[in-house]
């Protein structure tokens, strides 16, 4: 039965959990290394000194805050009274994972950690934890299926730039999947020394709180904004979910505010049976995963699913448990939009504003038209433009243009 979120109700509780779903499901030998980091966290998130020195990273090195921009004649073209890009792709390196990664970096360096690990799919996260490492001088290695390191040539050499290590990894699939397995054996193996740095809020307790906190600067700076803009609430936050921290951060500052509504957009790739898509919460069924019990998409037997995308950074068959107790409690609702849609959307916004988004925000436009059909007359919405298009050229080339070649 759904419940409802009172503002007494604090998630996650003490153990991590947000209602059913959360949790530390890892090996005995992560669990040390797991309590530290609960300790040291719990202190730190409440360090005026660390809290200070976040801020100026994220003021004076990432470039925040980030403007709120009322994209008018994209509003015009949908029939939206109100559309704002919460313009994240400003960044430096052209996405939020910076807010995340500097924090963690931050942290490790507070806990006396000499090393830092990290996983990449897409190499998003990646280049922007080895950013961060170069900015604070220590020492990254970043963990990549080989197949990744093929596809995504241009982000292994933006880690290399930076100094980071890139570990090719060749067990399994060869890709993200495998690259998580890889890094938490090495994390098993050098955790008095070594700092993993997860890249959305998934992954065991307390990491989907960490980075949920991290990136909640986007929500926070959103709602001064509007308020201070229009003088009033948004009637809807939009936001697109591979694992869920840039949707998270936009979302969780306006949660106790009841009357915005809040609409998570997943990949839907190719068609929605199972393997054609990644719309894990939309399609999904509860179980654990890389540390935590979340949605995930499985098959009969409770086999992990393949995902397919155009989109990289939301190529992910898990989701973080806290959009999973948001689903459960009715306080945001899932959506998909498909590969098509969502380049439409990636044109749609290039032509009306001048703004080329990556391609997963672009699911998070494509869904605008959907959500316009529902909104009152003076609705105000805001999208959350989690990253700049730059890294999707070729495959925007491939897909829009294929004869261009010939
Ligand atoms: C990685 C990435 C995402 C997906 O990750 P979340 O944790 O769901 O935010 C979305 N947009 C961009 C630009 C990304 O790089």
């Amino acid at each position: 039965m759904p419940v409802k979120t009172k503002k007494s109700q604090r998630v996650p509780d003490a153990s991590g959990y947000f209602g059913p779903f959360g949790g530390q499901f890892v090996p005995e030998t992560v669990m040390g290394a797991l309590e530290e980091l609960c300790t040291v966290y719990a202190k730190l998130r409440k360090d005026p000194e660390f809290k200070k020195e976040f801020r100026e990273l994220l003021e004076g090195y990432a470039g925040r805050p980030t403007m709120l921009y009322p994209a008018k004649r994209l509003s015009k073209a949908l029939g939206i009274h109100q559309i704002y890009l919460k313009r994240e792709d400003l960044l430096h390196t052209g996405a939020h994972k910076i807010n995340n990664a500097l924090g963690q970096v931050l942290l490790a360096k507070r806990m006396g950690k000499k090393r830092i690990i990290a996983e990449t799919g897409a190499g998003q996260h990646g280049v922007a934890t080895a950013t961060a490492c170069a900015l604070m001088g220590i020492d990254c290695e970043v963990f990549m299926g080989v197949e990744d390191m093929e596809r995504q040539r241009l982000n292994v050499v933006r880690m290399q730039l930076m100094g980071a290590k890139v570990v090719p990894v060749t067990s399994g699939t060869q890709t993200l999947k495998d690259a998580c397995s890889e890094a938490i054996r090495d994390w098993v193996t050098h955790v008095e020394h070594t700092h993993y740095c997860i890249g959305s809020v998934v992954g065991p307790h307390p990491y989907p709180m960490m980075v949920r906190d991290f990136q909640a600067v986007i929500g926070q700076e959103a709602r001064k904004q509007i308020i201070k803009e229009t003088g009033r609430l948004p009637h809807a936050l939009v936001a697109c979910v591979g694992g869920g921290s840039n949707a998270m951060g936009l979302f969780y500052p306006f949660q106790e505010d009841k009357a915005v509504e809040l609409y998570g957009v997943e990949a839907g790739g190719v068609g929605m049976s199972l393997g054609k898509h990644s719309a894990t919460l939309v399609k999904g069924r509860p179980g654990v995963l890389h540390g935590a019990y979340s949605t995930l998409l499985q098959d009969e037997q409770g086999q992990v699913a393949v995902t397919e995308s155009v989109s990289a950074g939301l190529d992910y068959p898990g989701v973080g448990p806290e959009h999973a107790y948001y689903q459960w409690t009715q306080r945001a609702q899932y959506v998909s939009v498909s590969d098509k849609q969502a380049l439409k959307g990636c044109q749609l916004l290039c032509e009306t504003e001048g703004i080329l988004p990556a391609l997963e925000s672009s699911h998070a436009i494509a869904f605008l038209p959907k959500l316009a059909e529902k909104l009152p007359k003076k609705a105000i919405v805001i999208l959350n433009l989690s990253g700049r298009g730059d890294k999707d050229v070729t495959t925007l080339a491939n897909e829009l243009y294929p004869d261009a070649s010939k």
